[in-house]
């Protein structure tokens, strides 16, 4: 097959996968990256990212030894409304975000420095460049870059409020549902870092934060602070292609709005993606067909996230539907691509918190 030129931009998991998988197929690759260096925001890493994953058939997907970077999580908790729940850990996983060596994302840079990529650092695309970068660009510029707003795709948006501190703790996630926001806070801890984030509509506040933090602190005995907040842009829906200025691009990672839409787990998505992506480069019909294999699930939970989201009385709703595990349980599994219920959550244990 005949050497392409290709553009990419966005050096985080999407954008990576893609390049390195093109690099492999000969292909001559630039990735131009808004940062200074690998890593993505400041405002949201260095931090740790918990996934459900199939590890081997994650790798064997896409063509890529990314083993090492994940660990098995020791401990998952939930912390529900007044009550506890410790849930079994079958393949769950967590793996540190941002620049530090440790990291995924430099593991994928190295990777892809070692396949002959080419990087351009500072470097970011623009409203005025999107109109000028060429056609079949692979954009992988995350929910939080504004660009999925300029290529005029239909989004929701998020508030997040994210803050990481050093740990001694080991592998683990505790994720905190409560009536300080309608979806919800975790902490993570990997590598001797911990990093917690309050996700919710735009509208979330200090005073949820401050709400969120004083139950950490009082049910974990941990203070957060250093919050930063970012504001997102999830696509409705999830697509492989886009026309822009009259050209085709390709879309990865949260872009193409490969996430899911109720819990924010996009790691799967962005690796799945960014391999799909590269394949376009070889047939537009295959990549789609795959595309939409991995989607057509998601998609059903973006429409059901919007309406959720526009329902009067959410908040109540969703308490309810936490005080029903089960219920609760195959809303989760449900919105994420390759999972059977053999590979869900038991739960092992519970306790109130007085
Ligand atoms: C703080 C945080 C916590 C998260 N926690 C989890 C979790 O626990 N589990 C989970 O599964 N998912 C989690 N996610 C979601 C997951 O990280 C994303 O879905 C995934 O990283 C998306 O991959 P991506 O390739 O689209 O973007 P990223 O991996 O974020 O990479 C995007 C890259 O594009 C660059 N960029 C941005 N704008 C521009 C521009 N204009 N021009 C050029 N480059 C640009 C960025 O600097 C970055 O390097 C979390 C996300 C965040 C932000």
């Amino acid at each position: 097959m005949a050497t392409k030129e290709i553009q990419i931009y966005g050096a985080g998991l999407s954008g990576l996968v893609s390049a390195i998988n093109l690099a492999r197929g000969g292909h001559n690759v630039t990735v131009h990256e808004k940062e200074k260096k690998i890593g993505g925001t400041l405002k949201c890493h260095p931090s740790v990212h918990m996934t459900p994953m199939h590890i081997q058939k994650m790798q064997r997907y896409v063509g890529i030894e990314l083993e090492s970077c994940f660990s098995k999580l020791d401990t998952f908790r939930g912390c529900i409304s007044r009550k506890k729940f410790v849930f079994s850990t079958k393949n769950l996983y967590v793996v540190e975000r941002g620049s530090r060596e440790s990291s995924l994302d430099y593991f994928l840079y190295k990777t892809a420095l070692k396949e002959g990529v080419n990087f351009e650092f500072s470097h970011p695309l623009t409203p005025e460049k999107l109109r000028s970068i060429p056609e079949n660009s692979i954009i992988a510029t995350a929910g939080y870059s504004q660009i999925v707003k300029d290529l005029h795709l239909p989004y929701v948006t998020f508030k997040q409020f994210d803050a990481h501190m050093k740990t001694d703790l080991g592998n683990s996630t505790i994720a905190f549902f409560g009536d300080y926001t309608s979806d919800y806070g975790y902490i993570s801890t990997k590598n001797g870092l911990l990093s917690s984030q309050l996700s919710g509509p735009l509208n979330l506040s200090q005073e949820n934060l401050k709400k969120f933090a004083n139950l950490v602190k009082e049910t974990e005995d941990i203070e957060l602070d250093g919050w930063s907040s970012i504001i997102a842009y999830f696509p409705k829906k999830a697509r492989l292609f886009t026309k822009f200025a009259g050209k085709i691009y390709v879309l990865a990672g949260d872009v193409a709005g490969f996430l899911d839409p109720f819990f924010g787990f996009g790691v799967n998505g962005a690796l799945i993606s960014g391999k799909i992506a590269a394949m376009s480069m070889m047939s537009k019909q295959i990549a789609l067909r795959e595309f939409k294999q991995f989607t057509s699930r998601l998609n059903k939970d973006l429409v059901a996230h919007t309406i959720y989201w526009h329902l009067p009385l959410k908040k109540l709703i969703l308490s309810q539907i936490m005080k029903v595990h089960d219920n609760h349980l195959s809303l989760i599994k449900r919105s994420i691509p390759g999972f059977t219920d053999e590979d869900w959550l038991t739960i092992v244990s519970t306790e109130n918190i007085h």
